[in-house]
């Protein structure tokens, strides 16, 4: 057993200053202070370790000023840890002096107690209450900071939260083996007690070394929780495309949180920031200039400023060349190749969402002047259209004198047609209502066949004896709450759409029913009918589906779509099937009215 022990005592030594050196050649590879600091903690804890091998490797050459020596460079160390803890928390002048102090009365205490070199050895009153200032002052100045790392660690990215509490881990368990050494009494020389001490001290090693070089197989486990979050979140960068700073925004945010960042923007093609986290537009319009173009994704040292690199991926925009930057901080892993090959891959992905969003916004703004266009041009013809009816309807009824034969003859032609622009205009002013949100609806209750009944009235006039209308009416009064005018209109426009598509004549057929507190209005056509493919044409805006059999049938388009839109404003719907060839059946549904 003690040969193991002897042999785990020389491991957690030679771990330490393994663990030194390593945190020495991190601070000069990347010359950053709060890595310094880390480095310094970590380097006067490996000295404190090899001093005490050196002792007790060739017995105590140095005697009591040996100890003494290894103490102070013990509660240098916690010094050098409030100093990281300061160099991106910053402690006041009052905490530095009040720690410094506590230190120095530590160490001459320490000092003064001439503590006896062996640990079995008993201790007076005064030399214990030595060890208890002595252990207290360093716990304190590496608590501290511990307790503040895993603070900050809460609200930090899944990478940056790992790395700070891998290092509170590592620092924890040093504290925990100073508490039972210093406290533990007989029991910290018990073997098993010492093994527990020692294999806890060669675990802390891995953990803190960690924290501050973390390699990039720890660095993709560290992500990994953040991975199946962030797969959704491209998804919806590609697939649904706001607004291009909406957009930008989103990705600048998952960027920050997938490498542990502490800042990051989006540049567009001129220069302009499309996005910023973590630093206001200014500083990253002014950080861009400086930064410049470059090829392809890699990492950039920032000198000057708090933060320390960056990693540059240029996306290249149907615009120009714009750039995704992201900017590492103090609780930042460095950026390894790993992190800058993934943020590569992710500005691919950024690049296809923001072109798509400028497509998007295109469509947008087309769909804008369209409805513009409707409105205008709707209100527009409403006037001469109206003036026209009305002289017609003059006309007709003789208010204008008599006329000729021939004319009376015209004249039912006239009226019909220009009925039927005027329901093209009213059709052009609702669908522009219902674009800008003004469509109101004013339901009353109503019996459904009724409603019917006028919408074939109006439809009459195009019903020849090729297509003869079958009414299947009912006994009872189907009451419904509907606004009148409007769901008239939309019986109208299936019917009239029954005989249009109906280009070689059939019978149309109306019949209704109900369904679970819906009232049912079906017409039935034995027309062209809908190839399957452009069932999902149908109800869209403007939506016309050309085949060679309907080309000559003029429309608009319109239409179906207003006809579902005011059937869903009333709590229903219109749906279709057909057979190509064999004919169409629309089946309008509307809430049955409370008896
Ligand atoms: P419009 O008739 O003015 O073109 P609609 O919105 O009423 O516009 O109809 C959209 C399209 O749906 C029409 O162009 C037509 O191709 C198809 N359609 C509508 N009703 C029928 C029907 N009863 N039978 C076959 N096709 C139809």
């Amino acid at each position: 057993m003690s040969g193991l022990l002897l042999f785990l005592q020389y491991a957690v030594n030679l771990a330490f200053v393994i663990l030194g050196l390593l945190t020495l050649r991190d601070w000069l590879v990347h010359r950053e202070r709060s890595r310094g600091y880390l480095a310094l903690a970590i380097g006067l804890l490996a000295i404190t370790a090899l001093i005490g091998q050196v002792q007790t490797f060739f017995g105590n050459p140095f005697g009591e000023a040996g100890t003494d020596v290894d103490a102070l460079v013990f509660l240098a160390s916690a010094y050098a840890m409030l100093l990281f803890r300061s160099s991106f928390i910053p402690l006041s002048r009052r905490g530095h002096l009040l720690a410094l102090g506590g230190l120095a009365l530590a160490g001459a205490l320490f000092i003064g107690a001439n503590l006896p070199q062996r640990p079995e050895a008993q201790l007076s009153v005064f030399q214990q209450a030595v060890v208890i200032v002595f252990v207290l002052a360093w716990a304190a100045c590496v608590g501290e900071p511990l307790f503040r790392f895993l603070q900050a660690s809460q609200s930090r990215p899944a990478v940056q939260r790992a790395r700070l509490r891998s290092l509170a881990a590592g620092y924890l368990s040093i504290f925990l083996i100073l508490l039972v050494a210093a406290f533990g009494g007989s029991l910290a020389t018990h073997p098993y007690v010492v093994l527990a001490i020692d294999l806890a001290a060669l675990a802390s090693v891995p953990l803190i070394y960690a924290s501050f070089a973390p390699p990039s197989w720890l660095r993709r486990l560290w992500r990994e929780p953040e991975e199946s979050a962030f797969a959704a979140a491209v998804k919806e960068l590609l697939l649904f495309s706001p607004t291009r700073e909406r957009l930008a925004e989103r990705a600048v945010e998952w960027a920050l949180r997938l490498v542990g960042a502490d800042a990051a923007f989006i540049a567009d093609a001129d220069g302009e920031v499309l996005a910023a986290r973590g630093m206001d537009a200014g500083a990253a319009r002014r950080l861009q200039a400086r930064l410049g173009a470059f090829g392809e994704e890699q990492v950039v040292p920032v000198p000057d400023g708090p933060i320390q690199s960056a990693i540059v991926v240029p996306l290249t925009l149907a615009d120009g060349n714009g750039a995704l930057v992201v900017l590492s901080g103090p609780f930042t892993p460095i950026f390894g190749t790993d992190e800058v090959t993934r943020l590569g891959q992710y500005g691919t992905n950024i690049t296809a969402g923001l072109d798509r969003a400028v497509l998007t916004e295109r469509i947008a703004a087309l769909e804008r002047t369209k409805t513009e266009f409707l409105n205008l041009a709707s209100h527009e013809l409403r006037g001469p259209i109206t003036v026209l009816r009305g002289y017609l309807s003059m006309l007709q009824g003789g208010m204008l004198g008599s006329v000729s034969p021939e004319f009376g003859e015209v004249l039912p032609v006239l009226t019909a047609k220009s009925d039927e622009m005027n329901s093209l205009i009213e059709q052009m002013i609702e669908a522009a209502r219902l674009e800008e949100g003004r469509l109101e609806l004013s339901p009353v209750r109503a019996d459904l066949r009724d409603i019917a009944l006028r919408a074939l009235e109006t439809v009459k006039p195009f019903a020849t004896s090729s297509h003869p209308v079958l009414f299947e009416g009912q006994e009872k009064e189907i009451p419904v709450l509907v606004d009148r005018r409007r769901i008239e209109t939309v019986v109208s426009n299936l019917l009239s759409n029954a005989i249009k598509y109906s280009p070689d004549g059939g019978e149309v057929r109306i019949s209704f029913g109900q369904d679970n507190g819906f009232a049912l209005l079906k017409v039935t056509d034995r027309g062209v009918g809908i190839d399957p493919k452009s069932m999902e044409k149908l109800f869209t805006r403007f939506g016309r589906i050309v085949t060679p059999s309907t080309r000559h049938i003029s429309g608009t388009g319109l239409g179906l779509y207003l006809s579902r839109e005011l059937a869903r404003r009333h709590g229903g719907d219109i749906t279709a099937e057909s057979a190509p060839g064999k004919g169409s059946t629309f089946v309008l549904t509307v809430p049955v009215a409370d008896e």
